[in-house]
């Protein structure tokens, strides 16, 4: 059964060899068993019910609730030779009963529906007439999460999903999901009649993204643009927080030459069907969104995860940035931040209409993504801690272990800070202390005849930039909090009084120098190849661009970008070669071969 397994993986797939517990994972469902796959986002979850599917008798069922997707995911497979389909409510009458024709008379592999419709009737009589005839090789439940009530994406036809087992006993299940806490696990056991099933559950570190947190100056857009020039021609994402800052930074990309687009649920929504697909089927767009974008979207090729502004949670944080390299390939996920975030997302959480205790949760949840971003440790040591994960620490892939930044003993300069706050009576903003603090002499100072303050000038010994650093983590850490009445006046909490006391000292990260930042190490390209190989890779891009058009498919459905890589570089000369390189199967090799082979030629 193994070696069946390998075959197909190397010859349908043109995978060398199986990733993490796929081969255990294929292994339990081919030979009729249950299984609960829990895997981070480019794990490669779908073969793990698309190969068992092949191995067994009948066309595997793949629920999914995002109709969207499927296509894709069907013109992936049929690129590969397998035989897949789709039911949903995009299809006219005549496509669909096509589709069931076929299933019954055993010509499908693999079939999509949605959930809604499995639970027809008309379906579910389908699926007998399909079991009493080729057989249905398996039931696949994908975004199992949908399944608790708790997440964000709750589904509750998913709640009728048990009616599978109870109707067809003896086929197995396997329900799959990226999410991971334990009591959402335990729920979709639970809901899904799961309980017996062989739980496989995967490392959540994806090792080929590179975490990087910057602090940003005004609205960040430069910060964003240095940090673009790093990523010229690749895909990527960029969040941000409302639709209107959607829409401005798309604006400023533009301006500067960005293919971006926006993308945002305000917009009309052919506008943003259109954009989306231009994300997906085009070279190189970045999309500028809120967070509402990207569930689901299985683009494996985005080569960052920008985020303009903070986001709420780790939790978000992890599940956004685990949208870049789906395909294991180099990729970044960036996120820059200001004292500004700071203030508003704790504004906002105060403002809110939720309860106390929820509120509580979200300031705690708040805390916990602070201090993420201010450490000087390694961010995947504590990404991953903070889903229950173990990590040695010294990933040599983010910021903080490749370039480790400075700290010093900030205690004097907060105490400086807050007694400033102190002194000016609690009613005013960050710009307004740093100018006492540095004895700057505005207007405002003068009308409030700040001059006459004791801490008027007692820190010129560090610039603007410096000072604004000690603010931004001295309300990170909560010793300063944003009031929302009085214009974001800074006022002293409970936590500044040991340190104003003298009982407690505080380590504060060193702001990296502008300049520096500017040149930073995020602008050298994630991918490198030596030139006469960039040469032959840039030929295979603008190939399989031209191809996709043609097909009206996605340009990563003709070959991923980690393949073109490898062409480039092994620069095979014959089909034989070509054909012993990884992402090559046996139906991709007879259909672009010869077409690859006459890119080489032609820069050659
Ligand atoms: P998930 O659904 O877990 O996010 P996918 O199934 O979309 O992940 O797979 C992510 C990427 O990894 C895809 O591009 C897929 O082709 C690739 N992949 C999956 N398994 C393997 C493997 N064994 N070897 C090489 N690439 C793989
Ligand atoms: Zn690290």
């Amino acid at each position: 059964m193994q070696t069946a397994a390998l075959d197909l993986l190397r010859t349908t797939f043109g995978h060398p060899g199986f990733r993490g517990e796929q081969a255990d994972i294929v292994e339990c469902v081919a030979s009729g068993n249950d299984a609960l796959v829990l895997m981070p986002t480019g794990g490669g979850k779908s073969l793990c019910y698309q190969l068992p599917a092949l191995l067994r008798d009948g066309c595997g069922i793949v629920v999914s609730p995002l109709i969207a997707l499927m296509q894709d995911q069907v013109e992936a497979l049929r690129q590969l030779g397998v035989r897949a389909a789709c039911l949903n409510s995009t299809l006219d009458a005549a496509a669909a009963a096509g589709v069931e024709r076929d299933l019954l008379a055993g010509n499908l592999d693999l079939l999509y529906v949605a959930p809604e419709r499995l639970l027809t009737g008309r379906f579910l009589n389908l699926l007998d007439r399909a079991q009493g005839g080729p057989g249905i090789a398996l039931f696949a439940i994908d975004e199992a999460h949908c399944v608790s009530q708790w997440g964000h994406d709750f589904r509750p036809e998913y709640r009728q999903l048990t009616i599978l087992h109870e109707r067809w006993p003896g086929v197995p299940r396997i329900a799959l999901t990226a999410t991971a806490d334990a009591p959402t696990r335990r729920e979709i056991a639970e809901r899904l009649a799961l309980d017996e099933a062989r739980q496989f559950v995967s490392s959540f570190d994806r090792p080929n993204i590179r975490y990087r947190v910057v602090q940003k100056d005004g609205n960040g857009s430069r910060a964003l643009l240095d940090f673009l020039a790093g990523h010229r021609g690749e895909s990527g994402i960029v969040y941000a927080f409302s639709r209107k800052r959607v829409e401005k930074v798309a604006e400023q990309l533009q301006a500067a030459g960005v293919d971006a687009l926006p993308y945002h649920a305000g917009m009309p929504a052919e506008q943003r069907a259109a954009n989306q697909r231009r994300f997906l089927q085009a070279d190189g767009v970045v999309m500028v969104a809120t967070i509402a974008f990207g569930m689901g979207i299985d683009k494996p090729d985005v080569r960052f995860v920008a985020h303009v502004d903070l986001p709420k949670s780790i939790e978000g944080y992890y599940q956004e940035t685990g949208r870049a390299g789906r395909d294991g390939q180099p990729a970044e996920a960036w996120l820059s931040y200001g004292l500004g975030d700071v203030v508003n997302l704790r504004q906002l959480i105060n403002q809110g209409e939720a309860g106390e205790e929820r509120k509580q949760l979200e300031v705690r949840k708040l805390d916990a993504l602070l201090g993420y971003c201010e450490s000087t440790d390694c961010r995947r040591q504590a990404l991953l801690g903070w889903f229950g994960e173990a990590h040695r620490g010294a990933c040599g892939n983010c910021d903080n272990c490749i370039d480790p930044p400075e700290s010093w003993d900030g205690t004097e300069a907060a105490r400086k800070a807050l007694s400033c706050v102190y002194r000016s009576e609690q009613r005013f903003g960050a710009g307004h202390l740093i100018d006492i603090l540095r004895g700057v002499s505005t207007e405002k100072v003068q009308r409030f005849g700040h001059e006459r303050l004791s801490t008027w000038g007692i820190g010129a010994d560090l610039d603007a930039r410096q000072w604004s650093g000690v603010f931004r983590q001295l309300v990170a850490g909560g010793l300063l909090e944003a009031d929302v009445e009085r214009h974001n006046a800074l006022r002293l909490t409970a936590l500044a009084t040991p340190v104003l006391r003298g009982e407690r000292s505080l380590r504060f990260r060193k702001e990296a120098p502008k300049a520096a930042r500017r040149r930073g190490g995020s602008t050298t390209p994630m991918i490198e190849l030596a030139p006469e190989a960039m040469l032959r890779f840039d030929a295979l891009r603008e190939w399989r661009a031209a191809t996709a058009r043609e097909q009206n498919v996605p340009a990563y459905v003709i070959f991923h970008d980690a393949t073109l890589r490898a062409i480039a570089e092994a620069d095979p000369g014959d089909l034989d070669d070509l054909a012993g390189i990884a992402g090559i199967g046996g139906t991709k090799l007879e259909r672009y071969g010869e077409a690859v082979l006459q890119q080489l030629f032609d820069v050659a």
